[in-house]
């Protein structure tokens, strides 16, 4: 046994020796000549990716720092940080196709860019509760793009699409999505059936001021125009491609804008065409099935054959992952849509480290937020509250929504497309307890449920009125608000 041990010592690993060391006893290390052995040979297989320097880490290149926009390097905290001009930040407001936790939502990128441009990259399960709690105004959240339509990737858009309108955002949402193998199988046909799923709480609503929202811009594109463009506007561009993912129309996306860019491939094997187009690029997303089937066996008690043959029709394994990464050399490499299991973090990692040795991030649990500018990329968690209210669109944001100019000052709320009495019947509305029997009599208010006829809001001495007072008190957010001020001291 000691000969054995001893003679394999000369072509050991460090790795190799540790775990010796842990079988055989530490007496196996205690020569000093088999010591030196040991560090001539690390010196020689050990290598650094970013040929660091001491105290840098392994896997952590010179760039990984933060942006000079932040206002605190550990934490985000919603709504307190503006973007900077040349940045682009990109948030992991849900992780996980399922199981949907307390700690992860379903799968939803969003990617906010210095030119104050706000994309969504899928909108699964409870990403609503997570947008609320960045303080995303739910009234400007527009333009989502899905990778492809399993309800893991969408299962909360019903309920943006009811409660935005609502809330002021009359204009129709706009999503983007790919065609499929049969028109069936399209993002057009998902939004119709949606709209049918949606009847009854959208007719109701619209005995409220609704107007245009409750119209969808479609923009489906051809599922097979690899590297095609679905958006171009504002300086961003944005192309997609196949995936192999359960059957025809999944697709990955690449956005590109001010010499940054972004991917996230959505779900699917890994594939040639993602290495091919996704090379170079700054933060690279890839979903990631850990292996692990006999374990999940023991868990769940369903056959490894359940689990294998998910991963072999649609999904990434964790070895797959690594291997991507390395032909892909991202600044930082990026997984999501993954069961946060502690347990299997390490394993996860380990996979991927077979192949791939540079930076490497989890897009998980919910929100992982990633800054990135030419000179450095930083991540943080974002510091969310367990309940809070829906946060209000900043002055240029309602300036947007509502089309206020130096021209237009007022606020005209459309019309209701029917009344109450249109869509309910008299008979139970008079079952309806007299208000005067609640409301005591100082505060007692006449009920009007038919909203009025071309109603207006002159917003010129309510916001000039707020902008002061919150321009004395937040000298960050100044030239924000004397912009709007300008505004209306313009129309006067
Ligand atoms: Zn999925
Ligand atoms: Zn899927």
């Amino acid at each position: 046994m000691a000969d054995e041990t001893d003679a394999g010592q000369r072509r050991m690993t460090r790795r190799d020796a540790l775990k010796t060391a842990g079988l055989a006893g530490a007496a196996a290390l205690s020569t000093t000549a088999a010591a030196s052995a040991q560090a001539r040979e690390e010196t020689a297989t050990v290598k650094n990716p970013y040929g660091g320097v001491p105290s840098g880490g392994i896997t952590l290149p010179p760039y990984y720092r933060p942006t000079p926009y932040l206002v605190s390097n550990n934490i985000y905290y919603p709504g307190q940080e503006p973007i900077g001009p040349d940045e682009m930040r990109i948030s992991f407001i849900g992780s996980t196709p399922i199981p949907v936790t307390k700690t992860q939502a379903g799968t939803c990128i969003m990617v906010e860019l210095g030119n104050g441009n706000r994309f969504f990259f899928d909108f699964g399960s409870g990403c609503m509760r997570n947008i609320i709690a960045m303080a995303v105004p739910l009234q400007t959240v527009n333009d989502i793009f899905f990778t492809h339509l399993h309800v893991d990737h969408y299962a909360d858009l019903p309920y943006l699409y009811a409660f935005a309108p609502w809330m002021g955002r009359w204009k129709p949402l706009r999503v983007h999505g790919p065609s499929g193998r049969s028109p069936k199988d399209g993002i057009k046909h998902m939004i119709e059936g949606m709209k049918m799923m949606t009847y009854w709480h959208t007719d109701s609503f619209n005995a409220l001021p609704i107007g245009d929202g409750y119209e969808i811009e479609v923009n489906e594109f051809d599922f097979r125009d690899d590297n095609g463009i679905c958006y171009d506007k504002d300086g961003v561009v944005i192309r997609h491609w196949r995936r192999a993912h359960t059957k025809d129309g999944a697709s990955a996306y690449r956005l590109d804008w001010n010499g940054l860019s972004f991917v996230w491939t959505g779900d699917g094997r890994p594939d040639e065409l993602s290495l091919e187009l996704a090379k170079g690029v700054d933060v690279f997303v890839t979903e990631v099935q850990p292996d692990v089937a006999n374990l999940q066996a023991l868990k769940f008690g369903m056959p490894p054959i359940m689990a294998q043959n998910t991963i072999d029709q649609a999904h990434s394994p964790h070895y797959a992952v690594g291997y991507m990464f390395d032909k892909i050399q991202p600044r930082l490499a990026m997984v999501t849509h993954v069961s946060y299991d502690e347990e299997l973090i390490p394993e996860i990692t380990a996979g991927i480290r077979v192949h791939y040795s540079g930076l490497f991030q989890f897009g998980a649990p919910d929100i992982v937020v990633v800054n990135v500018t030419k000179d450095a990329v930083w991540t943080r968690k974002a510091a969310l509250p367990e309940a809070g209210n829906m946060a209000r669109p900043s002055p240029r944001e309602a300036i947007g929504l509502f089309d206020l100019s130096p021209t237009n000052l007022e606020v005209k709320f459309p019309n209701p497309r029917h009344t109450v009495a249109n869509v309910q019947e008299q008979a139970v509305r008079d079952r309806e307890i007299d208000p005067k029997k609640y409301y005591p009599p100082d505060v007692y208010r006449e009920p009007q449920p038919n909203f009025p006829q071309d109603f207006t809001i002159d917003v010129r001495e309510i916001v000039l009125k707020k902008a002061k007072m919150a321009q004395a008190k937040l000298s960050t957010k100044a030239a924000e608000v004397q912009a709007i001020i300008d505004v209306i001291e313009a129309a006067k």
